[in-house]
């Protein structure tokens, strides 16, 4: 499947259980069962003895009674025989189930475990358009509705499902064993109670994708809300977001309600099937006992074996819609194991070495979707060590550049060259080992800062992770906290102030020692002598390295060897900072526009010329 197509866009589980969604779970499950073949077939060695044993008991009860109990004399051999046997029996019942619960139990749940750590893995695998299209909670039910109601269905597949299913089967051949007309009004049972069912089942079924859908959203509100909590409390959303959720609740509720009823219907039919079908061959079986057509032994054996085969089916008729919904979640989970990477490395693709000489955008041109081109037509050449800087309006593709070359999308016309290598050809981890990123927002961990540090270079030793931090000019403050390298940011680096979490995300990003460093508005967010600081520190780290810098503040930009500024996603101008003043145009505009700001009378063509 191509991996634009949205997660949650299918039309599924319209009908109730199909042979075709049994093959289906098979067909999923089959690699997830392979590593357990042995304890599997321990299961299935289980399974039958219980059920033979089982099948025995409903005819020592008609022997006992019609040999030991009711002929012509009392037997008491046959009594003390028969008794033996069911003791017997039941401690070995006991056994074995033990024995079936804990390799049940043990088998599935490692299959679960395997299932996750699957879908973790290929989730990791996802390229970013991935990420940008798919809301968290989408992914999120995959993990917490899909794959725990697949372990709900397959934890007690054995117990709830299997087991009764064979007791089901056994008793029926009984029943005609002891009584074929007898047998055949039991027979009736099936019918009467799997219609019903049926019938609420389908239902239930189809609303049940609707269900999980709704939880979805309802999660989905309560993560944004949690994460938008500035601003609900800043701007007074509380009432507004409450009444969204109230909303959404409310949708959930509408599908939830019918889910539960038509679910508890599925029983409640097919018990009322049972109950009718009970009167009417108890009925007859008491007449023929009466009358000498049957022996009591009979009787009361066909009764046993008739009331354990009822209670059996409602376990299987409870079961089904548990595998209904085992099919439906399959289904999504199907879905995220279907979406593909978009950026892949190529079967033959190689290590990039470390830059040597340059970096080439080749008439790069790239859209995020269908329609207008976010880039164009992009030639730029950045030879090692210089110091690019890129500007331009918002939305005008600078960040876009930065994400071309990380290579978290690929361009849709031209390439991007590394030392004359296309970025497509060499391997992600060897391309992304060589960069340094610092963003605007950058995700700090709930973890000690030298963890976080770590980020950027998972083994690194301590004394890179300090190195960093001088680097990134923090070493110092870190030093001064009561518990230094091993302080614990808080959630998303909340203990600390913007300017002392850009200089973290520096540290995480030099303590790779990038060839490239990438900033994207890293200082834009802080106040100006914060950024003034941070700029001092950045040239200085920028020294030995090539650097791509984007901003909107010109001011941090004058002294790059290189400016490029982008309009709608165009080069329009490039050039040094005097270059561009120079020209006259949209640079001159730009900076006009910025410097305006601090001084109303300065005239930044004077400034040129006179320092020329
Ligand atoms: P800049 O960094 O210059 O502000 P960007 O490179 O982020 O601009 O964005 C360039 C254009 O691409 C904008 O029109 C923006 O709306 C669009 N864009 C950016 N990121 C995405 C995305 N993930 N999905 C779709 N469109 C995007
Ligand atoms: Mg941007």
């Amino acid at each position: 499947m191509p991996d634009d197509v949205p997660l949650l866009d299918h039309e599924d589980e319209a009908e109730d259980i199909h042979p075709r969604d049994l093959w289906a779970i098979a067909r999923f499950l089959g690699p997830f069962t392979r590593p357990y073949r042995g304890p599997l077939f321990a299961l299935a060695g289980i399974l039958l003895i219980e059920t033979v044993i089982n099948a025995c008991f409903p005819l020592a009860m008609q022997y006992l009674i019609d040999e030991g109990l009711s002929g012509e004399e009392k037997r008491l051999d046959v009594v003390v025989g028969v008794l033996a046997f069911l003791a017997l029996g039941t401690l070995a019942i006991t056994g074995l189930g033990v024995a079936l619960d804990y390799v049940n139990a043990r088998v599935f749940t490692r299959m679960i475990l395997d299932l996750r750590e699957a879908l973790f893995a290929h989730v990791q695998r996802l390229s970013l358009p991935f990420f940008t299209r798919t809301h968290a909670g989408e992914v999120l039910s995959r993990f917490s509705g899909d794959v725990v109601a697949l372990e709900g269905t397959l934890t007690t597949m054995v117990t709830w499902g299997l087991v009764p299913l064979f007791e089901v089967i056994y008793s029926l051949a009984l029943l005609f064993y002891f009584n074929v007309w007898l047998g055949l009004i039991a027979a009736l049972v099936f019918p009467l109670t799997l219609l019903g069912p049926r019938f609420f089942a389908a239902r239930a079924f189809a609303l049940s994708y609707d269900k999980r859908q709704r939880e979805a959203e309802v999660l989905s509100a309560v993560q944004e809300n949690v994460s938008a909590q500035g601003v609900v409390k800043a701007f007074g959303l509380a009432k507004s977001t409450r009444a969204r959720f109230g909303m959404l609740n409310l949708l959930w509720l509408a599908v939830s309600f019918r889910v539960h009823f038509l679910g508890a219907m599925v029983e409640r039919s097919s018990t009322t099937g049972v109950y009718v079908i009970h009167f009417l061959s108890f009925g007859l079986g008491a007449y023929w006992v009466y009358t000498g057509e049957i022996t009591l032994g009979t009787l009361v054996a066909f009764e046993a074996t008739f009331l354990s085969m009822g209670y059996a089916m409602t376990y299987v008729t409870q079961y089904v819609p548990m595998l209904a919904q085992a099919a439906g979640s399959i289904h999504h989970i199907d879905d995220l194991f279907a979406q593909e990477s978009q950026v892949l490395d190529m079967p033959c693709a190689k290590a990039l070495p470390r830059l040597e000489r340059e970096i080439v955008f080749e008439k790069v041109g790239f859209h995020y979707a269908e329609g207008e081109f976010n880039l164009q037509e992009i030639d730029l050449r950045i030879p090692k060590g210089t110091f690019v800087a890129f500007v331009g309006a918002s939305g005008s593709g600078k960040s876009t550049m930065l994400s071309l070359l990380l290579r978290l999308y690929d361009p849709i016309k031209g390439a991007i060259l590394v030392d004359g290598q296309d970025l497509r050809t060499v391997t992600q981890e060897s391309l992304r080992a060589q960069i340094g990123t610092v963003f605007q927002d950058n995700y700090l961990f709930n973890a000690s800062i030298c963890d976080n540090i770590r980020m950027g270079k998972l083994d690194a030793t301590p004394e890179q992770i300090e190195a960093a931090a001088r680097a990134a000019e923090i070493h110092d403050f870190i030093r001064a906290l009561p518990a230094g390298y091993e302080t614990i940011v808080g959630e998303r680096g909340s203990q600390l102030s913007g300017g002392q979490r850009q200089r973290l995300a520096i540290a995480r990003a030099l303590v790779r020692d990038p060839a490239i460093l990438l900033l994207d508005e890293a200082t834009s967010a802080l106040d100006y002598t914060t950024e003034a600081a941070l700029n001092d520190t950045l040239q200085r780290v920028a020294e030995e390295r090539t650097v791509l810098m984007v901003t909107h503040r010109l001011s941090s930009v004058v002294s790059a060897d290189h400016i490029v500024v982008l309009d709608e996603g165009r080069i329009v101008e490039q050039g040094t900072h005097e270059e561009l003043l120079a020209k006259g145009g949209a640079y001159l505009a730009l900076w006009r526009s910025q410097t305006e700001i601090f001084d109303e009378e300065a005239d930044p063509l004077d400034d040129v010329v006179s320092s020329r």
